[in-house]
Parts: C-alpha cells; sequence; structure tokens
C-alpha cells in the first residue's frame, strides 16, 4: 500500500466523474511484429502487410480525425528507449526492437503537430529511467527541446515504479503529475484507489491508470465481453465520482492490426460521456483539483 493524501477534484459544469484519456507511443514501426503476430494469430495478413510500404503503426492521423469528431482531447507519452540488446536476455528484445529514435524527423514533426493542435506531450519514460534521476532529466529535457515549452506528465514504460522513490525522482526534474500507478496484468483500480491523489511528503499528483488496452483485449474472449468489464469499472468509478485514466498504445487504432480496438475506444468515450464524465487530458485534468 502507498502512504498518500486525498484530494479534491471538482469538476467543471456539474460532471459526474473523469475520463482521462492517453496514448503510449511504444513503438511508431512495425518490425518484429511481423513475424510474432503472424505466429501468434495465424492471419496472413501480417506477413502481406510486410510487402505493403505503408506502415501500419502509424496511426496519429487516424487518432486525431477520432479525437476530433468526438470533440475530446488527450495525452500522448512519447517513449525516449535506448536500451541497448542483450543477446542472452530475451525482455531486451522486446524493448530494443522496432524502438524509435526521438528525434527522427517524422517523430518530431509529429509531435509539434500534436501539441500545436492542442494535444499534451508527456514523457514515457524509458524501461530503466524509474530509478534513475539523470536519465529522467535526460528524456524530459529532449522532448521539451522539440516541443518547445516544458513538460509536466510522465508515464514510466510498463508502468515501472519503484515507490516512493521514482515519485521523488519524478518531482525532483520538475514533473507535476505521475500517470504510473496501475497494474499490468489486471484491469481495475490498483490499492482500490480511484481518484487522483497526492503521495505522502511529495509534491506531485498521481492519476492512477485503470484501463490498459492491451490487458483489456487479452483477458476478453469478444467485445462485449470486454464492454461488460469496462460499465463495471466506469459504474464504480461514477458512483466514487472518481477518475477513470484509460491507455490506448497507438499501434491498436490500426483496424487490421487491432480489429474493433479504436471503434471501442469510441464507443467507450460516448458511454461516458451520456454518464456525465468530463473527457480531457491528464493536464487539464489537474487543474480541477481543489488545494
Ligand atoms: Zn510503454
Amino acid at each position: 500500500m502507498v502512504d498518500y493524501n486525498n484530494v479534491m477534484v471538482s469538476w467543471p459544469d456539474d460532471k459526474k466523474f473523469g475520463l482521462i484519456l492517453t496514448h503510449d507511443v511504444d513503438r511508431v514501426r512495425k518490425t518484429y511484429q511481423y513475424m510474432t503476430h503472424f505466429f501468434r494469430t495465424r492471419r496472413f495478413y501480417h506477413i502481406k502487410s510486410f510487402f505493403s510500404n505503408k506502415n501500419p503503426y502509424w496511426t496519429f492521423k487516424q487518432i486525431m480525425d477520432i479525437e476530433n469528431n468526438l470533440n475530446v482531447k488527450s495525452t500522448f507519452f512519447f517513449l525516449n528507449e535506448r536500451k541497448k540488446i542483450n543477446f542472452f536476455r530475451l525482455k531486451t528484445y522486446e524493448l530494443s526492437l522496432g524502438r524509435y529514435r526521438i528525434k527522427d524527423p517524422a517523430v518530431t514533426k509529429i509531435i509539434k503537430e500534436l501539441n500545436n493542435n492542442g494535444w499534451e506531450i508527456g514523457l514515457h519514460g524509458s524501461f530503466d529511467s524509474y530509478c534513475d534521476i539523470n536519465l529522467l532529466r535526460k528524456e524530459k529535457n529532449e522532448l521539451e527541446k522539440i516541443v518547445g515549452k516544458p513538460v509536466i506528465g510522465i508515464r514510466q514504460h510498463y508502468l515501472n515504479l519503484s515507490i516512493p522513490t521514482t515519485w521523488f525522482y519524478q518531482q525532483k526534474v520538475g514533473f507535476k503529475y505521475d500517470a504510473s500507478f496501475g497494474m499490468t496484468r489486471e484491469l481495475g483500480f490498483r490499492d482500490q484507489i480511484k481518484n487522483i491523489f497526492m503521495p505522502d511528503k511529495i509534491n506531485m499528483y498521481v492519476i492512477p491508470t485503470v484501463i490498459m488496452d492491451a490487458v483489456l483485449f487479452s483477458t476478453s474472449r469478444t467485445y462485449k465481453d470486454a464492454w461488460d468489464k469496462v460499465i463495471t469499472i466506469i459504474k464504480e468509478v461514477k458512483q466514487n465520482g472518481g477518475v477513470l485514466c484509460i491507455v490506448w498504445h497507438t499501434e491498436r487504432f490500426n483496424n487490421n492490426e487491432f480489429p474493433e480496438q479504436g471503434q471501442f475506444y469510441i464507443d467507450l468515450i460516448n458511454y461516458c460521456r451520456q454518464e456525465g464524465a468530463w473527457i480531457g487530458p491528464c493536464y487539464e485534468a489537474i487543474k480541477y483539483i481543489k488545494r
């Protein structure tokens, strides 16, 4: 359990609860997944897509269109991973293969475009950064050079957290909120916390992450099954006047790659709106905290 202090969030216009929209940008190109996803799903599509010159994981335009149509904005957490492959450790393959350079001109360009059009840019702290204050500072600075303004929010890759050390480091380098508090194998509320909080003795907000796309779809057999789980969670958040922070990875918006997962995101937003939710990115949500 964490030591923390409750904060009061008062949503505008009598909204009942908050829906916070986020995207982790883990990868922007499909690489080894041409093979791994083919073997996992047996769908020939993955082999075929290798020979196409389209990049199935570059979905920024789709996401912008979807959110413009819904009249909402979200937070994009960009990763700056440099971990080298250690041939004897399988985990490093996943981290290293298919990573992107944040200074890649196409990536820089899309970060600026999102920022200029009202989306929030946050840092997706690299795998080891949760326990390395210098790495956190470096990644924050590099991203700020691209964005041209302070980056106030972070989510650690794989939700890596060493509590409370990581929060202490994040606050020290100037973050105003962290969105890494959540579970990587389960949906729902870590330690039953349903609202934004402040860790004890740390002057920074924590936005709990409740629903992650990968967890939702790997533990649900059908759309209906996934939907039922999500409705149960929304009800609980609404009853508590809490916040529901969700993560949809950018590549999930390609319908050929991840059928129905982009539509699920749209349906979820529409449902929460009907239920009286305030909907927006992290940085706006924390503006409604009463001090
Ligand atoms: Zn990640």
